[in-house]
């Protein structure tokens, strides 16, 4: 579903972002992207939304060459690609629906279907309570939960997250991380690029590690022991995926079809 071949970006002033990097994440996978800071992992998520343009190579994504993508072609694109920003990027007088909405309201959807979107996504991510507040009177935890449900309110194919656990204590960035988990159990792949080498260690999913702007490693999910079964039930969490027109069960088994390794997923 995303294909780097050779991929390269150089910055105006001669900065060496991303350097002939090669890589597949396939429909339906969860990869981390790590690195010390300056590796390109940024760089990486900014290239598959088309806010950069690789200097060289090529990206493919859903078998589209973005490489070669039109300007006016790239909204289109974006509406399979949700985005979690490190920083959250919420609009501050808002409140938690109008954040949430207003992705469809761009795309000119009725009120009607917005407050039932909406408000199933909330009611999923347990902040259908919170739906009137504004945003600025919600914790650090709440907020990236708005986050990422904005990210999702369009039902996109692909979940992007830069640092989504990074500015949370560690018992908010595992709620966190296993929201990232059940999404992607229900179909939508998701790229967390993160430097917490305790996250990446514990939850042992498949790793991309970036040096310099050079893919150093790609390190496979790690398989649980025979017999043992640590995924923790699926939580009650009701979105938008591509999955979710299904019936459950039918979704639940394809998305678990669709991951390379469903079982090493390993619980907080
Ligand atoms: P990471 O997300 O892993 O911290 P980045 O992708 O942000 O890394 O940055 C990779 C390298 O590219 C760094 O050396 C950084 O200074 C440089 N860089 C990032 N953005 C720009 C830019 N807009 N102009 C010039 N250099 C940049």
């Amino acid at each position: 579903m995303i294909q780097l071949y050779h991929v390269s970006k150089r910055y105006p002033n001669g900065c060496d972002a991303l350097n002939d990097v090669t890589l597949r994440i396939r429909e339906g996978e969860f990869v981390f992207l790590t690195g010390a800071s300056g590796a390109g992992k940024s760089t990486l998520l900014r290239l598959l939304l088309v806010m950069e343009r690789a200097t060289e190579g090529q990206i493919l994504i859903g078998g589209r060459n973005i490489h070669v993508l039109r300007d006016s072609s790239v909204p289109f694109l974006r509406r399979n690609i949700g985005v979690v920003f490190q920083d959250f990027r919420l609009i501050k007088n808002r409140t938690v629906f109008e954040n949430v909405a207003i992705a469809l309201e761009i795309m000119g959807l009725g009120r009607k279907e917005i407050e039932r979107r909406v408000n199933q996504l909330l009611e999923g991510l347990r902040l259908i309570q919170r739906a009137h507040s504004p945003v600025t009177d919600l914790s650090g935890g709440e907020q990236q939960r708005v986050a990422i449900a904005r990210a999702l309110v369009n039902e996109p194919a692909i979940l992007l997250a830069d640092e989504p656990t990074g500015n949370l204590d560690p018992e908010l960035g595992h709620d966190i991380m296993q929201l990232l988990i059940d999404i992607n159990r229900r179909g939508t792949t998701v790229a967390v690029a993160t430097h917490d080498a305790y996250m990446i260690e514990h939850y042992g999913l498949r790793t991309l590690v970036l040096h310099k702007g050079k893919l150093l490693e790609d390190r496979p999910r790690v398989s649980v022991r025979p017999g043992q079964d640590v995924r923790p039930p699926p939580s009650p969490l009701v979105y938008g995926s591509p999955l979710a027109m299904q019936p459950p069960v039918a979704a639940a088994e394809s998305s678990l079809a669709s991951a390379a390794d469903p079982d090493a997923v390993e619980a907080p």
